[in-house]
Formats: C-alpha cells, structure tokens, sequence
C-alpha cells in the first residue's frame, strides 16, 4: 500500500508518500508560506529532481490540491491516480490523556482533538486543518491520527504530576505529556533490534537532539518518563528554548524589563536556547558548533551548557531506571554531532569508538566493546513510523 503522511502546521505543510511493502520513500514535499505572499511547493520525487513552483495557496485545502497534483502530475508524478494512495497518516502534535495510541479518524477523534487545542493552540488547530482539507479533497479515504503525546502516556502518575496544587491537575489536566513520542518510540525499539536483544528487557534513553530536543526513559519497551512538559518549553535547553527554569525567573524578569507575561514567554520560546545563550550569535547548532571549535567563547559557554543539561537528564533517569542498558542519540543534533556525543559520553565516563562515531546516516554503536552501558547513533525516521502506524490501523 502506499500511505501519504502529512505534518501540518500553521503556515506549513510536509509530506511524504511511502511505499510500506518496501518502506521506501515514493515522493516527499514542502508547501512553504500558506496563506501568506510568496508560497511555493517544494516537490521531490525519489530519485528525480527536486522542483519548486511558485503557486498561491491561501489555505491548507489549496496546498493540499497543489501537493495531490504534484503526485499525480504528467512529468513527475508518482501515481497515476488518487487511489493508488491507500490511507493518509497525520501527525497530530497534543492528544493529551484522550489518546494513548494512534487512532484511525472519525467525528468523535477530531471533536477529542479539539478539546486539546489549548495545551498546543500553535500546533493543533493546524493539524485540523490538513485534516479536513483531506477530507475534502480525498473522501473515502482512511486517516489516521498519530499523536507526538502519545508513547508518553505509559508514564507513571509520580512521574506526569508536577509538584503543584493536585486541583489543577484535577480541573485542567496540567501534567507531564512529552513530545517527540514517535521518534523516541522508533528509535527505542531500532536500538534493541540493533542490538539484537528484546525490547521488553532493556533500559533504554533517547536523546532527540534537534532544534527542539527532547530526552526519555524507556524501561521494558515502555516510556516511564520524558523531559518536555505541558508544553515542548520543558527539560532540555534548545535552539531557542530555554528548556527548564527557576519559575520565579518569569516574574523577576517581568518587574525588571517591564514585560508582560505573553512578551517573557516569546522570550523564553523565541530567543533563549543556545542563541540565547551564545548571546544571539545563533540557533543553528551547526554555527555554534564551527564557531565553538574556533574556540568563539559565546558558543563554547551555550554548547558547554547544552551538553551538562543532557548529562543531567541521563544521570536523572539512569537513577530512575535503576541503571541503563542503552543511551541512542538521534535526531539533526544528536545523529551528526560527534562533538557534542563526545562532550556528553566525556562526562558519564563512557568510552567511545572515534572512528564510528564519526559515521553518518546509519544505526550505528560507538561505544567501544564491553561497554556497561552501549551508546549508539540511531537516526530516526518519524514519517516511517507514522506510516506504519498508519498501516496496522487500516490493514
Ligand atoms: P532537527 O530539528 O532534528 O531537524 O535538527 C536541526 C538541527 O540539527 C539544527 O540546529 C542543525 O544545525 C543541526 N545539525 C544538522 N546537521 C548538523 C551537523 N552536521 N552538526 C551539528 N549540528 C547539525
């Protein structure tokens, strides 16, 4: 079969047509700047030429129509026609407690996700509008609803609740949900088949490190506890996250820049991070890594700092696990950054291979053998994974 996965955002909209016989890619694509001046399709199929058109899209119907013509299109289409597609696989950002699992979509499933649109207002009102625009433009075919919150759910009670009145959590559900929940569900199982052990034996930690980066704790195949929060704001430091702060932080600022609370949260999303950090040289850990081998002491400070949150996190939960089998890196940061998966095994005194650490693109263990605890660069593979998802619910 082949399934269409679709990552929508707000002004924005990936996708990917994969084939799940052999798991290849078909064709994958960008419609840039929906809504907005100057939007364009970005379309490639596998093997062919990558293609931009600039083309008006005034909403998510429009850009979906544009992306269905691509793939069916004379010159660089990869279906003759839309039924070829078996089933659409969206990414859908918050599920909150509602979904423990994917769910193929009904009425009921997107009233559910609704619901959730004030713990994500950027993420998920957008994720239903490529819903509904593939209702329109493809009924009949079947959709599946994969949710980032979702492998988290298996979290312990003491592990979700934050040490705050219980009536918040009782009135608005404010707990621990995490993020990244496909990537860190894909690459914990990848680890134990590279590893060749069973799944349910391991103690495993996923370190997605990308521009938003998220850590867990995978115990006996199940997620027992993650590093973001309510919110994608919590744990790590990011790009431009702050990860985890003093709260008391958000009103000293407040009182002292004459801030309101919505001008401290851009900050704390927007400009904190290692741009924050590296005192707005930039976001892109790819800059701040050149810049830190120059010895560019803003960027050896931010990249010093990213790395110690990380080490925090994997004493944290190799404690919690009650000892570590794994710790996978993943994700743009953690796949292609042997410096920074030197400065953090550095710290937990773990030896690494230097040769393989310096490989790309594969599963890979870089620690060197007998290893107590195996690390490994395992990239992930989030739109795979949904289109499995996908799979299993419309067989
Ligand atoms: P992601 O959010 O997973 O797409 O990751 C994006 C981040 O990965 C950006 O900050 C990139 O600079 C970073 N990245 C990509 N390639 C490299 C590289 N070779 N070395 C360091 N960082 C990289």
């Amino acid at each position: 079969m082949k399934i269409l996965v679709i990552n929508c955002g707000s002004s924005s909209l990936k996708f990917q047509l994969i084939d799940t016989v052999s798991e290849a890619l078909i064709a994958k694509g960008l419609c840039e700047r929906i809504g907005i001046d100057g939007s364009r399709l970005v379309y490639t199929p596998a093997g062919g030429e990558k293609q931009i058109t600039e083309v008006e899209m005034q909403d998510h119907t429009q850009a979906i129509k544009q992306m269905l013509e691509a793939l069916t299109g004379e010159n660089a289409g990869v279906v003759k026609s839309l039924d070829e597609i078996g089933a659409v696989g969206h990414r859908i950002v918050h599920g909150g407690d509602k979904f423990a699992s994917s769910t193929l979509i009904t009425d009921e499933v997107i009233s559910a996700i609704e619901s959730c649109n004030e713990l994500a207002p950027l993420h998920n009102p957008a994720n239903l509008l490529g819903i509904a625009a593939c209702q329109e433009l493809m009924p009949g075919t079947p959709m599946v609803a994969v949710f980032d919150t979702a492998f988290h759910q298996t979290m312990p009670e003491e592990a979700y609740l934050y040490g705050i009145p219980y009536e918040y959590y009782k009135k608005y559900r404010v707990r621990r949900y995490g993020f990244h929940g496909t990537s860190h569900s894909f690459v914990s199982a990848r680890t134990a088949e590279v590893l060749g052990e069973k799944y349910e034996d391991l103690k495993i930690i996923v370190c997605h490190l990308g521009n938003g980066a998220s850590i867990s704790a995978v115990k006996n195949g199940k997620c027992v506890d993650t590093s973001m929060g309510l919110t994608p704001l919590e744990g790590l430091i990011m790009g431009t996250r702050s990860g985890d702060i003093d709260p008391a932080i958000v009103e000293f600022l407040a009182h002292k820049e004459k801030l309101s609370i919505d001008e401290i949260m851009n900050i704390l999303n927007k400009q904190s991070g290692v741009l924050g950090l590296s005192d707005g040289f930039s976001s892109d850990f790819r800059d701040i890594e050149d810049a830190f081998e120059a010895g560019n002491e803003d960027c050896v400070r931010a990249l010093k700092a990213f790395a110690l949150r990380v080490v925090k996190y994997i004493g944290a939960y190799t404690a919690e696990m009650g000892g570590v089998d794994a710790i996978s890196f993943t994700a743009g940061v953690g796949e292609n950054s042997p410096i920074l998966r030197r400065m953090i095994c550095a710290y937990l005194g773990i030896e690494l291979d230097e040769e393989k650490n310096t490989k790309r693109g594969e599963d890979v263990v870089i620690s060197v053998p007998g290893s107590v605890s195996k690390v490994l660069v395992v990239p992930t593979n989030e739109e795979l994974a949904i289109a499995r998802e996908t799979l299993a619910l419309v067989k």
